[in-house]
């Protein structure tokens, strides 16, 4: 075993079992030097390109530290658009197979309001969706997140070139100030080192240069 064998990782067996049957038998470079640093709890930004597998990265830190027998949200994935916060919810699921009853929700925008709404009232443990819509489920009272532990900021940079600042602080506004934030972003411009002041505490920052 190496230090970048899944099974170096002290995760729940089946999730586990799930890596193996996926196919994953050993972590990618941004997986190995991000997951013990989630795992631990700290705050992290994570800059890596395209491709390198930070879905896995996150998702295995998330449901790893789950409790799914409160039926609470306990994460939010924030994502700039709808297609990107379907794959990461299909990510997630699939990791989560068969482990327990993990129930993951979409919110995004471009989706019609009301099935959102009574899906919200059957609660969730992870939510992923956009800024725009997760925001106006919060000021409308229909999501709630006293129960939050963890989020996820995924393609950060392209949420603050999308213009999602201010969404994003409203959100941040409304969660516990007492949880793990991750940032995740495929460059790191001064306006990811603003908002991560604002949203973190004393983040480690990860940067991974390019292999080739
Ligand atoms: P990123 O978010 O960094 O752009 P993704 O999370 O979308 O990258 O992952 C890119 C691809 O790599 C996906 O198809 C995913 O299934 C695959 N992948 C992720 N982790 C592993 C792994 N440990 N071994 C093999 N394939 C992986
Ligand atoms: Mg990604």
């Amino acid at each position: 075993m190496n230090e970048s064998d899944f099974n170096s990782l002290s995760l729940k067996d089946g999730l586990r079992d799930n890596l193996a049957s996926l196919g994953y038998a050993q972590m990618t470079p941004v997986q190995a030097q991000s997951l013990p640093r989630i795992l631990s709890g700290v705050d992290l930004i994570c800059q890596a390109k395209t491709g390198s597998g930070k879905t896995v990265a996150f998702g295995l830190g998330l449901l790893e530290k789950l409790d799914v027998k409160r039926f609470a949200v306990q994460s939010l994935v924030l994502c700039p658009t709808r297609e990107l916060a379907d794959q990461v919810a299909r990510e997630l699921r699939k990791l989560a197979r068969g482990v327990h009853n993990v129930k993951v929700l979409t919110l995004c925008g471009g989706m019609p309001f009301g099935p959102q709404i009574g899906s919200l009232e059957h609660g969730a443990h992870i939510i992923v969706g956009t800024p725009g819509r997760v925001e106006e489920h919060l000021r409308k009272g229909y999501l709630k997140l006293d129960a939050l532990s963890l989020l996820v900021l995924d393609e950060a940079d392209r949420m603050l070139e999308m213009g999602f600042q201010a969404t994003l602080d409203a959100i941040v506004d409304k969660m516990p100030k007492q949880r793990q934030t991750l940032l995740f972003s495929a460059t790191y411009p001064d306006e990811i080192r603003a908002i991560a002041k604002r949203v973190m505490v004393e983040p480690e920052v990860l940067q991974l240069r390019e292999q080739h």
